[in-house]
C-alpha cells in the first residue's frame, strides 16, 4: 500500500470539459447561431428538464446559488424580522443569502457523524422569530430530513433546502428538494451539475411560488416594464442552459462513478486500516473515516477528518495530492457573521481543524485513487510508529 515513489500528480479536481467538451462547444454554437441570449428555449428546457431530474414540479433558473437560496426565502414571505436556523458548517454563501433576503441566519451545531445539522440543535434554536429550518446537504450527503420535517411541521416552520452540493441525491430513496417548501441548488463550475460560470436554481412543487419567483428574478415584472414588485436581476443566460443540458444528461453516469471512486476509497482505507501494524485503534486515533449515512449520498466531495489534519495534508501534497478543506472557518466565526451575534457551535469548530477532501471527480483514474490511500497508510504508518519512511 506504499505509495509509488515516482512523479504522481493528483490534482483536486479538473474543470477543463473533457468527455463532453464537442457537446459543450455544439450547444455553445447553437445558442450563438440562434441569437437569443436571456430567457429563451435553451432556459424553458432545462428548467423542465431538471425539474423532471430531481422529482419536483418546478425548477426556476437564476444566476447563482446564493441567489436561489435568498429569493427562495423571499418568495416564502421570509425577511426582516425573521430568523432561518441553518448550518455552521457550509460555504458561507448559504448564510449570506439569508442575510440577502433580510432574515438573521442562527446556527444549529452539525452532528459529527454526519457533519449536517443536528435535529435536536435545531429545536433547541427555535424562538418566536423563526420562519424557517434551512439544512445543508453538505459534501452532497443529505441532511436527516425525517425528524427536521417532523420539527418543522409541529412548530410550524417553513423548509428550505439547501441543495448546492446534493444534484440527485436522496434521502431514505425521495429526493432532496422534496421534504418542504423548495429547494436551493448552484451549477457553480466545481459542482456536481457545474456551468462554465454561475448559474443556479430553485426547485418547488408550488405551482404559485414558482410564479412568484419567476416575477422576483425578473424585476418582479408580471409583463414587459411592469414592475409589480421589488425584484431582482437573476437569470440563468441561455448559454449556461445549453451547456447544462448537455451535462444533465450525463449526470446520472457521472453520479454513478462518483459513488464507485468513494466506495474505493473506502475499501482501501479500510484494507489499510486492517492491515497496519499498530493497530486499528491507532489508525482511529490518527484518521476517521465519516459514515455513509444515507446510499443516496452523492459524492460531492470525500471528506475524511484527522486530529493531525494540517499534518496529513502536507505528507498528501508530498505525495503530489492536491486536497483542500472544507470548511477552514465554520460560518459562525466568519467577521461577516459578527452582526447576527452566532451562537457557539462547537462540533463545527473542532470539524473545521480536522476535515479534509481527497481528490473526486467522475473521471478521476482509479489508480489515482490507490495512490491517495497508499499515501494516507504511509501516514498512519508514520503517526503510529514515529518512522519517516513506512
Ligand atoms: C456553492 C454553494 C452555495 C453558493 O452557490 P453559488 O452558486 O456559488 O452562489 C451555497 N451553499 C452551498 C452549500 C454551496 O456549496
Amino acid at each position: 500500500m506504499d505509495a509509488p515513489a515516482g512523479p504522481v500528480r493528483v490534482p483536486f479536481l479538473s474543470l477543463r470539459p473533457g468527455e463532453d467538451a464537442d457537446a459543450l462547444r455544439a450547444a455553445v454554437m447553437r445558442v450563438i447561431d440562434r441569437g437569443w441570449f436571456i430567457l429563451g428555449p435553451e432556459l424553458a428546457a432545462f428548467e423542465a428538464e431538471f425539474a423532471a431530474a430531481s422529482g419536483a414540479g418546478h425548477a426556476i433558473g437564476v444566476n447563482t446559488g446564493t441567489d436561489a437560496i435568498a429569493l427562495l426565502l423571499r418568495g416564502l414571505g421570509i425577511g426582516p424580522g425573521d430568523e432561518v436556523i441553518t448550518a455552521p458548517l457550509s460555504a458561507a454563501y448559504t448564510a449570506l443569502a439569508v442575510m440577502m433576503a433580510g432574515a438573521r441566519p442562527v446556527f444549529a451545531d452539525i452532528d459529527p457523524q454526519r457533519h449536517t445539522i443536528a435535529p435536536d440543535q435545531v429545536e433547541a434554536a427555535i424562538t418566536s422569530r423563526t420562519a424557517a429550518i434551512m439544512p445543508v446537504h453538505l459534501y452532497g450527503q443529505p441532511a436527516d430530513m425525517l425528524p427536521l420535517q417532523k420539527i418543522a411541521e409541529r412548530h410550524g416552520l417553513a423548509l428550505v433546502e439547501d441543495a448546492a452540493q446534493a444534484h440527485l441525491a436522496t434521502c431514505g430513496g425521495r429526493p432532496v428538494g422534496q421534504f418542504g417548501a423548495g429547494a436551493a441548488f448552484s451549477f457553480y463550475p466545481t459542482k456536481n451539475l457545474g456551468a462554465l460560470g454561475d448559474a443556479g436554481a430553485i426547485t418547488t412543487d408550488d405551482s404559485a411560488l414558482a410564479d412568484r419567483l419567476r416575477r422576483l428574478r425578473n424585476g418582479g415584472q408580471r409583463a414587459r416594464y411592469q414592475h409589480d414588485e421589488f425584484g431582482v436581476n437573476s437569470r440563468l443566460d441561455e448559454m449556461q442552459a445549453a451547456i447544462l443540458r448537455e451535462r444533465l444528461e450525463r449526470l446520472p453516469a457521472w453520479t454513478a462513478q462518483r459513488r464507485v471512486l468513494a466506495a474505493r476509497y473506502r475499501h482501501g482505507l479500510a484494507a489499510a486500516r486492517a492491515a497496519l501494524p499498530a493497530g486499528p485503534d491507532a489508525w482511529d486515533a490518527v484518521l476517521r473515516l465519516p459514515p455513509e449515512c444515507d446510499p443516496g449520498h452523492v459524492y460531492h466531495l470525500f471528506v475524511v477528518r484527522s486530529s493531525h489534519r494540517d499534518a496529513l495534508q502536507a505528507h498528501l501534497q508530498a505525495d503530489g495530492v492536491e486536497t483542500l478543506i472544507h470548511y477552514p472557518l465554520p460560518i459562525t466565526r466568519q467577521p461577516a457573521m459578527a452582526s447576527e451575534a452566532p451562537a457557539s457551535c462547537p462540533e463545527a469548530d473542532r470539524a473545521a481543524t480536522e476535515v479534509c477532501s481527497l481528490p473526486l471527480y467522475p473521471s478521476l483514474p482509479v489508480e489515482d485513487v490507490d495512490h491517495v490511500v497508499g499515501s494516507i497508510a504511509g501516514f498512519c504508518h508514520r503517526a503510529t510508529t514515529g518512522r519517516r519512511d513506512a
